[in-house]
């Protein structure tokens, strides 16, 4: 069975080729991004394996669709890119990855975290040019600060325990509470009540008609002044361009990203020696206390590696006719 991937960079390679051997498919690898003008790439492809910023609108499914593909594989979690109604019409299966390494995503929230509070992006660039000042580089410990934990699924969880770790306080916000956060000492309340009081957030829950922009002018001005935020979920979860007047005004005193809402057309690719285009981000790694990552947090061997398992194991068991981790609208 021919499987395209759109989006692919050499990590994806190595990581499926090294669990394709014992699934007899036949890869093929394309860097380009599925949208509309690319789609035709997977003419005769029965199976498209997609990531996070390819385009699975209406439009890119119906060209799929006519080219012969029956099978969406998501090499992902979220599959808020994918207009499911729309594949449920036109007969295509859609699968994905629900769970890979909650670490992962989790270790990396934490690592801004630190990064923002040390200033270690900061320290970095500084000792490298013989510059051994401290000026500017005051943290604070961790211990004993309020910890706000946003989509307390398994990755949320999995921060919890870690934050948990530091002697932080944790406070939780998700429509379903879950046991093992309460067991950690959790405290669950309203996102409002929550954004008061936890001088750290950390977004976790899924990209949703309900938790778009959550973070916005108003939940913003909830804030502790000068308190952290931190979104490794979705970048539609905050509405950007407020993030930029209220770090101006010190309402929010950190900030750590790792997915930014337009980031479609930005992430996964070297565009140094380009002028940046997009201004709300020009302006936002102009602040001293931001860190953006390009989506990096699933970036680890083990994820990797649990992904293209699961990818592979997915596709041949749709293949037999016994589907797993189907997604449905
Ligand atoms: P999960 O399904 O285990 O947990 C999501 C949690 O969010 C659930 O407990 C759910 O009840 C909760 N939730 C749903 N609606 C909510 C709302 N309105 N407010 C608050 N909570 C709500 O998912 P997970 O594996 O923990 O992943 C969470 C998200 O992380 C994914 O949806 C994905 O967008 C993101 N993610 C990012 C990366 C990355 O590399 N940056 C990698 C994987 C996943």
């Amino acid at each position: 069975m021919r499987v395209l991937f759109f989006s692919s960079q050499t990590y994806d390679q190595d990581s499926f080729t090294s669990a394709a051997a014992r699934h007899g498919l036949d890869l093929h690898f394309q860097p380009a991004r599925l949208t509309e003008d690319t789609a035709a790439l997977a003419n005769g492809h029965e199976v498209v394996c997609a990531f996070i910023n390819d385009d699975l609108n209406a439009d890119v499914l119906k060209r799929l669709a006519d080219g012969g593909t029956r099978l969406i594989a998501l090499r992902s979690a979220g599959y808020n890119h994918v207009d499911l109604a729309a594949a449920k019409r036109l007969g295509l299966a859609v699968v994905r990855v629900p769970a890979y390494s909650p670490h992962a995503v989790a270790e990396h929230a934490v690592a801004l975290i630190l990064a923002l509070n040390r200033r270690l992006h900061r320290a970095y660039n500084r000792t490298r040019e013989g510059n051994f000042s401290l000026h500017g580089l005051t943290g604070f410990d961790l211990h004993g600060k309020t910890v706000g934990v946003v989509g307390t699924g398994q990755i949320g969880a999995t921060f919890a325990r870690i934050m948990a770790g530091f002697g932080c306080k944790l406070l939780a916000y998700d429509p379903y509470p879950n046991p093992e956060l309460l067991a950690l000492g959790a405290t669950y309340l309203e996102l409002p009540e929550l954004l008061r009081q936890a001088q750290i957030i950390s977004l976790h829950c899924p990209l949703t008609e309900q938790t778009r922009h959550l973070i916005n002018p108003q939940s913003l001005a909830q804030l502790q002044p000068g308190a952290m935020l931190i979104n490794t979920g979705r970048g539609a979860l905050i509405d950007t361009p407020a993030l930029i007047e209220a770090l101006k005004d010190g309402q929010l005193g950190y900030l750590g990203l790792d997915v930014y809402e337009e980031e479609a057309q930005l992430f996964f690719e070297d565009r140094s020696d380009l002028p940046l285009q997009d201004d709300v981000l020009a302006r936002l790694l102009t602040f001293p206390n931001v860190i953006v990552t390009a989506h990096q947090a699933f970036l680890t061997r083990e994820a990797l590696a649990a992904i293209a398992t699961t990818t592979l194991d997915n596709i041949t068991r749709w293949a037999a006719g016994n589907p797993q981790n189907l997604v449905e609208g």
